[in-house]
């Protein structure tokens, strides 16, 4: 499996039922690659690995997911101090550090995780597909590329319909955009006839989407610098200006 979701009642009902249509239990389950710590992905991951699931992620992100989730909640606070030291009224900001706790929640414990590098093959039940790291949505985002079958398992680097929330955080890599786009840029011409995300329906057109993509950021950047104008601005600030409606 890749990707499991976030571990509410009803979305392990899904899980059971689409095992079942497909024929299969949780515990038929041997391998599960995690593409980044996210709760919608690594969520139910501890579930299926007590019914008997390896579980595997790119070797950087793990040591992040254990951050994330810690009971101590070290770096969500650290996080939400951030966010408040860029402008983000005390209310608002802890409004959202609960809704992330509240979601750790939702994010069952893990014991072993084995760890994967880019370029290594990933084997599952016959198939082989390629690691690839693909920063920017999470600092050690990865996808897998099953150049056999042509197809990506796009986790939520390139998605449809939205795109990726890519943010800057205390701990982050030091330019997770400039990431972003460059990572879409390296999947862009990936040898695949069909894409599915983690987000959305499966779609066929790769280049097509990462250009959107691309087309979308370049205008969003530009409407950032104007956000930002010549004054003193914080990041709130023009983050208000920028999406007015939320
Ligand atoms: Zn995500
Ligand atoms: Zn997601």
């Amino acid at each position: 499996m890749i990707d499991a979701g976030l571990h509410t009642d009803e979305a392990e009902a899904v899980l059971r039922g689409a095992l079942s249509e497909a024929g299969i239990s949780v515990a038929d389950v041997r391998r599960v690659f995690v593409t980044h710590l996210h709760p919608d992905h690594i969520g139910m991951a501890g579930t299926l690995q007590r019914a008997g699931a390896e579980i595997v992620m790119h070797e950087p992100e793990i040591a992040n997911a254990r951050r994330m989730w810690s009971s101590d909640h070290s770096m969500v606070d650290e996080t939400y101090r951030w966010f408040e030291r860029h402008g983000m009224p005390a209310d608002v900001d802890q409004g959202m550090r609960e809704a992330w706790l509240a979601m750790g929640r939702r994010v069952d414990a893990l014991e072993r995780i084995v760890g994967t590098e880019h370029g290594e093959l990933f084997e599952f039940d016959g198939r082989r597909a390629r690691v690839h790291w693909t920063p920017g949505h999470t600092d050690y985002h990865a996808v897998l590329v099953d150049e056999g079958e042509r197809v990506l398992f796009a986790g939520d680097h390139v998605l449809p319909r939205i795109t990726s929330n890519v943010g800057l955080y205390p701990f982050s890599r030091d330019d997770p955009l400039g990431d972003f786009l460059d990572a879409l840029r390296a999947v862009r011409s990936l040898p695949v006839t069909r894409v599915l995300p983690a987000h959305g329906d499966p779609f066929d057109d790769l280049a097509g989407r990462v250009d959107q993509i691309l087309a979308h950021h370049d205008s969003r950047l530009q409407a950032t610098l104007d956000a930002v104008g010549d004054a003193e601005r914080d990041a709130y600030r023009v983050c208000r200006t920028l999406f007015p409606g939320q």
